[in-house]
């Protein structure tokens, strides 16, 4: 935390070199630094700044898995619980080579903040294989993910932590989860994790809860700033799961999606590309960069074109110190995690683009794994309607939650989500105390 002579407490200034800014393109250094000037801003005291700062827990594992050949491999594994103070933790399990406990540490941390900026009665965890699923067998797949569960499975469960989808695992991967824990426990527990299938205790709305909380915040930001939605031109990156529900959600809310973007590059038209034409192509398997309705557009250009809203929804670290001066959005919509630098922030601040933060915009999608969570453990199953209506309620509230911060202290919608994320954690240790 940055003192004054006095010793006070000073906000964090771009010019801070310390190590947090030794990598601009580090998201979770970068997502500290954030960290850090909210809890400097709050006057965080410094024994809970030590607290919230560091893991509850961390666990590493060796997961033996039987090859289809007959060898034997040995994977390692881990799962950190950042914070459980506010309830289970709550954070996906991610199989890949790049997976290491340095960074599983960081992304727990941040899914506690991502809870609590939404107020969901969850701390955050992750989990990862350090192994790469695309050179294994569905079977041998499935070895891992069992032998994985069995190894953690202390920690696991309804009330103390509850994984989910990440990078390279599914509702596959997370019904397999489900059923290890469950024969463990001599009875089924659907709700010792989120993503499953529907059939076996997911919940509806879930694929598109991310783009739709997008939608939701975007629709805020908009009024706020009293632009109009109808005609409101939109360019997103990213046409997956989160970018492709947002684009299409926003056309049906009378935007104009302008340009949209896969990892081959994207289709432009600044009189609005027909999301349904677009949607219908990659279903099919085609990348976008050959769809015929458009003008070609690279990544890397969609980013500064005209517009007034930009989802960046692939990738992190797409906006940084290199680009952001030539940002047009008047509006940035979060749907990846991480896709600014810190960095760049102070120069959309400087700019005034209105940047609705990742740990805000995205929360769609674990909102309604809270709802899955809840209907799980109540055994009572809602409709679609519903689970929309709770979501936007939620997604509403949190907006109008982080304005308000950003207004009284007058900083961005980022430093404004953690201010609350961070409070209402750090509240819930002040009223707890510390136990000895
Ligand atoms: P996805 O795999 O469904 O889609 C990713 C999209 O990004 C694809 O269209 C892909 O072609 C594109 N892409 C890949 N590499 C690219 C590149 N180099 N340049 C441009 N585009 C590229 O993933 P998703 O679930 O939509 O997730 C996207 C982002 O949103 C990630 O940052 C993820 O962590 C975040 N997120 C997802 C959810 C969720 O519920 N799915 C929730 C919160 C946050």
């Amino acid at each position: 935390m940055a003192k004054s002579k006095s010793g006070k407490p000073q906000p964090l200034m771009l010019d801070d070199r310390d190590h947090r800014f030794a990598a601009e393109e580090n998201p979770f250094e970068a997502m500290m630094y954030r960290f850090d000037d909210a809890a400097t801003r709050l006057n965080l005291e410094p024994g809970l700044y030590k607290v919230l700062r560091e893991p509850e827990k961390q666990i590493i594992v060796s997961v033996p898995v039987l090859r289809d050949n007959g060898e034997i491999e040995v994977y390692t594994g881990f799962r950190v619980l950042h914070n459980r103070s506010r309830g289970p933790a709550k954070g996906g399990i991610r199989f890949d080579l790049a997976v290491s406990l340095d960074e599983v540490k960081a992304l727990a941390a941040w899914m506690t903040w991502k809870c609590a900026v939404v107020n969901l009665p969850f701390g955050g965890g992750k989990g990862g294989v350090i192994c790469d699923p695309s050179s294994m067998s569905d079977r041998e797949i499935e070895r891992m993910t069992r032998r994985y569960t069995s190894a953690i499975i202390e920690t696991l469960g309804p009330e103390s932590d509850v994984p989910a989808p990440d990078v390279n695992t599914n509702e596959r991967v997370m019904a397999w989860i489900m059923d290890t824990y469950s024969m463990h426990k001599r009875h089924t527990v659907t709700g010792v994790v989120t993503g499953k299938p529907v059939a076996m205790g997911g919940s509806l709305g879930r694929k598109d809860a991310t783009g739709r909380g997008c939608l939701v915040v975007t629709l805020c930001a908009l009024a706020k700033k009293k632009m109009s939605a109808e005609g409101a031109t939109v360019a997103v990156q990213g046409f997956g799961n989160v970018g492709s529900t947002a684009a299409r959600l926003m056309a049906e809310a009378g935007m104009k999606i302008i340009a949209v973007s896969d990892k081959s590059g994207g289709a432009y038209n600044p009189k609005g590309l027909d999301v349904a034409g677009c949607l219908k192509w990659t279903g099919g398997g085609k990348l976008l960069n050959n769809y015929k309705k458009g003008e070609r557009v690279t990544n890397e250009e969609l980013l500064t074109l005209k517009c007034d809203v930009l989802v960046p929804a692939a990738l992190e670290n797409v906006i940084t110190s290199k680009n952001a001066d030539q940002i047009q959005a008047k509006i940035i919509c979060e749907g990846a995690n991480g896709p600014t630098t810190a960095r760049a922030d102070a120069i959309l601040d400087q700019k005034g683009v209105y940047v609705i933060p990742d740990i805000l915009a995205n929360a769609g999608g674990v909102t309604v794994s809270y709802f899955e969570w809840v209907q799980d453990r109540g055994g009572y199953f809602w409709d679609e309607r519903t689970v929309n209506e709770r979501l936007e309620k939620i997604m509403k509230e949190s907006f109008n939650e982080v304005a308000a911060m950003a207004g009284e202290h007058k900083v961005s919608m980022r430093i404004g989500a953690y201010m609350v994320a961070i409070s209402r954690v750090a509240a819930m240790h002040r009223m707890r105390g510390v136990y000895a």
